[in-house]
């Protein structure tokens, strides 16, 4: 078995306002994993994706990384692409560079890379305002992967795009987790996108924020769209419906 790439023991993260964010939660990831994180809101998804991301610590219990420590280069994706209004495509990707005091012309052919890989080949001197909202995040993600992270942490960052968008940025992203075996722990509370992306989906519930299953994702074919409407997928999506319905005695959006 591979050395996990990360572990969380018995975490729990009480806010100082006394919130209980969350309870005794225990997860282990491995590298190379595609793990999506699915409940109602105020579980403590987005809490767990800042613990991973260092964002603040646990005010219990462990979080190892037992991987070499060139496996841990974190990028995380939001929701909002958060882009910069005044700078072109070009610009907005070179930032997490430029703040390491890389100029342009030294990586340029980086950001072409990015570019290319996110299919915004021809874009690179628009400005966000000329963009549409599933180009904005491809931006986002492409700056994210310029830095070449190992690990990808996403939080909702499709929740805000219209169902088409989603779904063909869906069918990009896993396409190209497939070609560059990232870990990719990612947030969403739409259990569609989660069972199709996943390897793992975890299910939370909240008041506390806890763990209430662990469903491993078991597609032996590669995964194409033909994936969506298959009697597998709706088997996965019905289970991780009723574990949800069972929690908060109503199903989820
Ligand atoms: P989710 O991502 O599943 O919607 P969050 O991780 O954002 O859940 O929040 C979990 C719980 O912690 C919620 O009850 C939320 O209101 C609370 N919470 C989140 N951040 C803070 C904070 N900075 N201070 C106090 N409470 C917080």
């Amino acid at each position: 078995m591979s050395v996990p790439l990360l572990d969380l023991q018995s975490i729990d993260k009480v806010y100082p306002n006394g919130t209980v964010a969350l309870q005794d939660i225990n997860l282990t990831i491995s590298p190379g994993e595609f793990i999506s994180l699915v409940g109602p809101s105020g579980c403590g998804k987005s809490t767990v994706l800042r613990l991973v991301a260092g964002l603040g610590a646990p005010t219990g219990g462990t979080m190892d990384w037992p991987c070499p420590i060139n496996q841990r280069n974190l990028a995380f994706v939001f929701q909002d692409p958060a882009l910069m209004p005044w700078a072109n495509v070009v610009d907005n990707i070179h930032l997490p560079l430029k703040l390491k005091g890389q100029s342009l012309r030294s990586v340029r052919a980086k950001i072409q890379e990015a570019i290319n890989t996110v299919d915004l080949c021809g874009f690179e001197k628009s400005y966000p305002r000329q963009l549409s909202g599933g180009m904005k995040m491809r931006v986002s993600i492409a700056r994210a992967l310029v830095t070449k992270p190992q690990v990808l942490l996403m939080d909702e960052p499709f929740g805000a795009l219209d169902e088409m968008t989603r779904s063909r940025l869906n069918s990009d992203l896993l396409h190209l987790w497939q070609k560059r075996h990232w870990t990719v722990l990612f947030v969403t509370h739409n259990i569609y996108e989660a069972v199709y992306l996943s390897t793992r989906v975890i299910v939370m519930a909240a008041h506390p924020g806890r763990v209430v299953a662990d469903v491993p994702i078991e597609v032996t074919a590669p995964r194409e769209n033909s994936f969506r409407t298959s009697s597998q997928f709706n088997h996965y999506c019905r289970e991780i419906m009723a574990v949800l319905s069972k929690e908060e005695g109503v199903g989820v959006g």
